[in-house]
């Protein structure tokens, strides 16, 4: 039996009859790394001695008997998110000798729960993109197709989870982070609500939009992931005090029939990938063999979502991004004065990628310009909520593309900024409007690149997407594909 290969329930299963030791569970995906993360480049920073140790851990509390979901299943961690003593350094050279003193919330509650960490993934640099080229260190590549992106910015955790170098991982999508990397490499990624999980120890890009998500080999490790980390956090006063439901009994009796989906008519756009449509229409028409009610829905103000992320999310950015000034941590390049010390440092510590973002939102909020832009754009976020309210009231959930292509070629759109913003299209409204969305596997191209079907429910309906994504894999087998790997010995 292949160990790295296990989803995470499966994997709980033999640990809790004790038939696998995390200890031989954690050397399994240890070796499979070693033997082909060359090529993939998913991790950033691995963490082999920690991973041990916490199996080692892991096992002693399982003999003693406790039977909990995550204790001793190794999985990989975004490097935005603060994990104490280890290196966080968000894809940039201006944190890359930052080792935080302390976990973030989501990080802490699975180190608590027994989690195993086996590395930080790789992300474009401050999760600004939608390849992981932006990474100041490497760029991963997809697992189906090595001259390809595995999308991002959760690029790394993605490309993890599909070659088998971890069982679960964590991401954060601001526009898109967590679902379009899941499309691309043909893995299940989850976007809470906004709210729903706290942001502490996550290093901010754009605070009002920025939120931890889940990937894993099916909803069932997605949800289980997320039940872990969900909840109000009294260190992030935008998690919100609500009860986190049972997001696995939700998951009990898939059963879609009598379930309104909506369709809406501004996601399929003319210039998406003829192939994509076709996938995602035979997902549509599974759903309605397996009983559900297809409606046909409008989200009006679509096409204003790109847009309004451009100045939103660069103008968080530009703010976010002030504090590293060489002073207090990270890269400082010391110079005649305080003045030139920040400018060399900010110089060479950012890349080109987020130097352009801070450009854009510095200007978006300048004087004079701020009604005209930020201000607008924050009105006009408030009329796609809206549309998403809407639809709400007319549907259970909402059925679209998650990405209008599947994997591009590595270097293919680096030198052409709008191109890489488009790969967010569909991603990016559910960010804005602050509700939840899945990406699930749902086909093939005829280059064997994986298809994406994302499902957006309400805020904090959670449980409905996860729900009708269940069903779905349950009725099908794309989720349970893996591109063809050398095995290592
Ligand atoms: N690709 C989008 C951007 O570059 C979204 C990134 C994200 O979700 N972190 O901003």
């Amino acid at each position: 039996m292949d160990l790295y290969a296990l989803t995470i329930h499966e994997a709980r299963e033999l640990l809790d009859r004790g038939e696998v030791s995390s200890t031989e569970l954690t050397e399994a995906v240890l070796e499979r790394i070693y033997a082909l993360d060359n090529e993939i480049k998913a991790y950033l920073t691995l963490t082999p001695e920690l991973a041990m140790e916490q199996a080692a851990e892991a096992d002693r509390r399982l003999a003693a008997g406790e039977r909990t979901p995550l204790l001793g299943i190794p999985l990989a961690i975004k490097d935005v998110l603060c994990l104490e003593g280890v290196p966080t350094t968000c894809g940039s050279r201006i944190l890359e000798n930052f080792i935080p003193p302390y976990d973030a919330t989501v990080v802490a509650r699975l180190r608590e729960m027994g989690a195993v960490f086996l590395g930080k993934t790789n992300t474009d640099e401050f999760a600004m993109g939608s390849s992981t080229e932006n990474s100041a260190f490497f760029t991963t590549r997809n697992p189906w197709d090595l001259t390809r992106v595995p999308g991002g910015s959760s690029g790394g955790s993605a490309a993890a989870i599909a070659a088998d170098l971890c069982l679960g991982a964590l991401g954060t999508d601001t526009g898109g982070s967590v679902r379009q990397p899941a499309a691309l490499c043909g893995v299940t990624g989850l976007k809470p609500s906004y709210g729903r999980v706290s942001r502490y120890g996550l290093v901010a890009y754009a605070s009002s939009l920025d939120q931890v998500g889940t990937f894993g080999k099916d909803v069932v490790d997605a949800a289980i992931l997320l039940q872990a980390i969900a909840g109000h956090d009294p260190r992030d006063s935008t998690s919100m005090d609500l009860p986190v439901p049972d997001y696995l009994a939700a998951l009990k009796a898939p059963d879609v029939r009598g379930l309104r989906v909506g369709v809406p008519q501004e996601y399929f756009i003319e210039g998406m990938q003829p192939e994509v449509e076709k996938g995602v229409r035979a997902a549509i028409a599974q759903l309605a063999d397996m009983g559900a009610e297809i409606v046909e829905i409008s989200l009006p103000h679509t096409e204003y979502a790109l847009p309004v992320y451009y100045l939103i999310a660069p103008a968080e950015a530009s703010a976010n991004l002030a504090r590293y000034d060489g002073v207090r941590y990270g890269l400082s390049v010391a110079a005649k004065d305080l003045w030139e010390t920040y400018r060399r440092t900010r110089g060479q510590g950012f890349g080109p990628e987020v130097k352009r973002r801070i450009m854009l939102g510095t200007y978006a909020l300048s004087a004079g310009y701020y009604d005209a832009y930020y201000l607008k754009a924050g009105q006009v976020r408030t009329l796609i909520k809206q549309d998403f309210e809407r639809a709400f009231e007319q549907v259970d959930v909402i059925v679209c593309p998650t990405s209008p292509t599947t994997a591009f070629r590595i270097g293919e759109r680096i030198d052409d900024p709008l191109q890489m913003y488009l790969a967010d299209i569909f991603t990016i409204s559910v960010n804005l409007a602050g509700v939840c969305g899945i990406s699930i596997p749902c086909g093939f191209d005829d280059q064997e690149l994986p298809i994406g079907l994302q499902v957006i429910g309400p805020a904090f309906g959670e449980e409905r997407i996860l729900s009708l994504a269940h069903a779905y894999q349950q009725a099908t087998e794309w989720h349970k594909h893996r591109p063809s790997l050398p095995i290592p010995a």
